[in-house]
């Protein structure tokens, strides 16, 4: 199998409870270097944020995992489809059928109000880029992560792509994340919301079930200025 790409090591793996600007003292696993973190530029390389001032933001994060949490895209041409793409991928030429999950652009007129929105996806960027061009055409959504941001492990001999919300430049009582599979969400499972996969069922009603949740949760959060506790109030 081929090295997964940005072996990193983890904050999370150090400290899980990493905030923007706090002071940590940790030994670089890679280098075996010690390490004192006061501020965003001194930071390791290899530890860098993704968005070094997204902590002077004054709205919480709201960061969502892409397929099968707003979207179900199958490969082909495969209909009905709300979104038809082919991208040219090398020599390939790939035809995408994409079914949006119903309520999403409510569901993102609603967030935008109260959160930075951000995707991230295991995906690659071609994809996702050619994907979120066409269904968010507000542009509500300010900021995208892809596979080469995930942070990657194996698990019983499978490669899985892991979000890891310290790198990503805004303090953890202020990030959200929403993704159907477990295994991304595992470094900060308090920060996260696991969502019901979806398979393209128009019935499906899961984005409106959590607009109603989260729009509890800001309400909370700005009374307490910690969506962790937010979110365990609002479950
Ligand atoms: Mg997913």
């Amino acid at each position: 199998m081929q090295p997964l790409v940005n072996q990193v090591q983890p904050i999370s793996r150090i400290r899980s409870q990493f905030q923007v600007g706090q002071q940590i003292n940790f030994k670089d696993k890679r280098t075996g270097e010690e390490c004192t973190v006061v501020a965003e530029n001194s930071i390791p390389s290899n530890m860098r944020y993704f968005f070094p001032d997204l902590y002077k933001s004054s709205k919480p994060l709201l960061a969502l995992d892409m397929d099968l949490t707003l979207v179900n895209t199958k490969i082909g041409y495969v209909k009905p489809a709300d979104i038809q793409m082919t991208l040219t991928q090398g020599a390939a030429r790939v035809q995408y059928s994409v079914v949006l999950r119903p309520f999403l652009h409510e569901f993102l007129d609603s967030m935008a109000k109260m959160y930075d929105l951000m995707i991230f996806t295991s995906a690659g960027q071609l994809y996702a880029d050619a994907l979120i061009d066409r269904f968010d055409k507000a542009q509500h959504i300010k900021r995208r992560v892809y596979q080469q941001h995930c942070t990657p492990i194996t698990e019983n001999g499978q490669p899985v792509f892991v979000k890891d919300l310290s790198r990503i430049g805004q303090s953890l009582d202020r990030i959200i994340l929403v993704d159907d599979n477990a295994r991304s969400i595992q470094y900060q499972l308090d920060n996260s919301i696991l969502i019901k996969a979806f398979d393209g069922d128009t019935r499906d009603n899961e984005l409106e079930k959590l607009e109603i949740r989260l729009k509890k949760v800001y309400e909370t959060y700005i009374e307490c200025g910690n969506v962790v506790q937010a979110l365990k109030k609002w479950k």
